[in-house]
C-alpha cells in the first residue's frame, strides 16, 4: 500500500502534461478490474480504449508472452525469426486477405496505409508524381504523427505542429454524396473509421460503409479501414465492417491485437496491394518482433474462435437495455454498437469529465470524450452483474 498522491505528483512534476488523467494510480489488473496503490478495486470500463478487448492479464496471453520471452524477444528485420510468418498468415487468414506489414503502434499502422496508398497510386493508377489525395473525414481519429494530426479537426490536437502534410481531403463523416463530390483522378484511397471511437462513438447512417466501398470500385481507390479501435471483437463482430458485409482493401490494426500487452499493429492488405513494397522502402525495428507476434498469434487464435464476439454482441444488448433506463432529460442520444457505447449527455447533467470523476470516487472507471460524452468500451471478460452495477454508478453520477 501507499499514497496514490506521492505517484500523481512525481507524474505532475518530471512528467510532460500532455494527458489530464483521472486522479487515481492503478497498480495491479485482473480481468475486468484494476486495483489502485491503496488495494481499492474499481471496474474497468475503457479497457485502454480497447487495447484491453481481453481484460487484463488474460491467462492465455500472459502465457503466450512468458513462453515467447524464454525464447527469443527482438531479432530485427535483419533476420527472420519463427513468429512472423505464422502471425502474418495466421492474421491474414482472420482478415481473408493475403498479406500482413506489421508496425508497433497504431499511428503507425496508418502511416503505413497512407504510404500503401500512395506508392499504390503512383505504380497502379499513374497518378502524376506527388499528386495523389487521400479522403479524411471530419471528427477523424488516426494517431498522433505530424501528418496524421495535419488531416485532423480537431485544434487541440493540430495547432502549432504546422507545417502540415498536404495530399488529405475532408468530408464529413456519414455523407456518401460529399465523398463522390471530393474524388478526383488523382485519389487513390478513403480513410475511414467504421464507427468513429474518439469522436464519441459515432455511428455512421445504415449502407454508408457499402457504399463507400462501391463507390472506391467505381473509381478504383482503396478503401482503407481504420478498426484500430473497432476491431478485433469490440462491435460483435471481428471487423466492424462485416456489420455491413464491406471488405475494404486495406485494414488497420492495432490496440487490442497486442492483448494488453505489447504494443502490436499491422496493415492488412491483398498481394496486389502489399506488393507496391520492395526491400528498404519501408520498416520499422520493432516491428514484426516475435515477442509482439507471440501474442498476436494468441489474440488471433482467440478471435478465430468466435466466441468473444458473440460475448461482445450479447453484452452490448444487456448493456444497451441497461442505458436506455437513463433518465432521459439527462441523456441527448444514446450510440450503442456491440460492448461500445457513448452517451450523449445534455445541459442538465453535469460534464463528462465531472460525471466521469464521480464514477471514478465510486469505483468505476469511465473516460469522457470531449465535453459531453462519456464512453463505455469495457473488456469483453466483464459479465452482466458487473455492467448493472456500472450503470447505476452511472446513473447516480449524472444527477
Ligand atoms: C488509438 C487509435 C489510433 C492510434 O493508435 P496509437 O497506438 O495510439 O498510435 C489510430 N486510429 C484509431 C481509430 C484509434 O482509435
Amino acid at each position: 500500500m501507499s499514497d496514490p498522491k506521492q505517484f500523481i505528483e512525481l507524474e505532475d512534476r518530471h512528467g510532460a502534461h500532455n494527458y489530464h488523467p483521472l486522479p487515481v494510480v492503478l497498480s495491479h489488473g485482473e480481468g475486468a478490474t484494476v486495483t489502485d496503490t491503496n488495494g481499492r478495486e474499481y471496474l474497468d470500463l475503457l479497457s485502454a480504449y480497447s487495447a484491453m478487448n481481453f481484460g487484463h492479464r488474460h491467462p492465455r496471453l500472459i502465457e503466450a508472452a512468458k513462453r515467447q520471452l524464454d525464447r527469443l524477444t527482438l531479432t530485427s528485420r535483419a533476420f527472420h525469426n519463427d513468429q512472423l510468418g505464422p502471425f502474418c498468415e495466421e492474421l491474414a487468414r482472420l482478415a481473408g486477405m493475403d498479406a500482413v506489414l506489421p508496425m508497433n503502434t497504431g499511428a503507425e499502422a496508418v502511416e503505413t496505409g497512407i504510404k500503401t496508398a500512395r506508392k499504390w497510386g503512383y505504380q497502379k493508377k499513374n497518378v502524376a508524381a506527388d499528386q495523389a489525395r487521400i479522403i479524411a473525414f471530419e471528427g477523424n481519429f488516426h494517431g498522433r504523427t505530424t501528418t496524421i494530426i495535419s488531416f485532423s479537426t480537431d485544434e487541440v490536437a493540430r495547432a502549432e505542429f504546422g507545417p502540415y502534410t498536404p495530399g488529405f481531403d475532408l468530408v464529413p463523416y456519414g455523407d456518401l454524396a460529399a465523398v463522390a463530390a471530393a474524388i478526383t483522378p488523382d485519389t487513390v484511397g478513403v480513410l475511414v473509421e467504421p464507427i468513429q471511437g474518439e469522436a464519441g462513438v459515432l455511428i455512421p447512417p445504415d449502407g454508408w460503409l457499402a457504399g463507400l466501398r462501391q463507390l472506391c470500385d467505381e473509381n478504383n481507390v482503396l478503401l482503407i479501414a481504420d478498426e484500430i479501435q473497432s476491431g478485433l471483437g469490440r462491435t460483435g463482430y471481428t471487423f466492424a465492417c462485416e456489420q455491413e458485409g464491406v471488405q475494404p482493401d486495406i485494414y488497420l490494426l492495432g490496440k487490442a491485437l497486442g492483448g494488453g500487452v505489447i504494443p502490436l499493429s499491422a496493415m492488412v492488405a491483398n498481394r496486389d496491394v502489399m506488393d507496391v513494397y520492395a526491400p528498404g522502402q519501408h520498416g520499422s525495428t520493432f516491428g514484426g518482433n516475435p515477442l509482439a507476434c507471440a501474442v498476436g498469434r494468441e489474440v488471433v487464435a482467440m478471435l478465430a474462435e468466435g466466441t468473444w464476439q458473440q460475448r461482445a454482441q450479447e453484452l452490448g444488448k444487456h448493456l444497451h437495455s441497461a442505458l436506455s433506463t437513463l433518465d432521459k432529460s439527462k441523456v441527448t442520444q444514446l450510440r450503442v454498437r456491440g460492448l461500445w457505447a457513448g452517451v450523449e449527455l445534455s445541459s442538465n447533467a453535469p460534464s463528462a469529465r465531472e460525471v466521469c470523476e464521480r464514477m471514478a470516487r465510486a469505483g468505476v472507471l469511465c473516460k469522457e470524450t470531449h465535453e459531453t460524452t462519456v464512453r463505455i468500451a469495457p473488456p469483453l471478460v466483464i459479465t452482466e452483474e458487473q455492467l448493472d452495477h456500472a450503470v447505476a454508478v452511472l446513473a447516480e453520477a449524472m444527477e
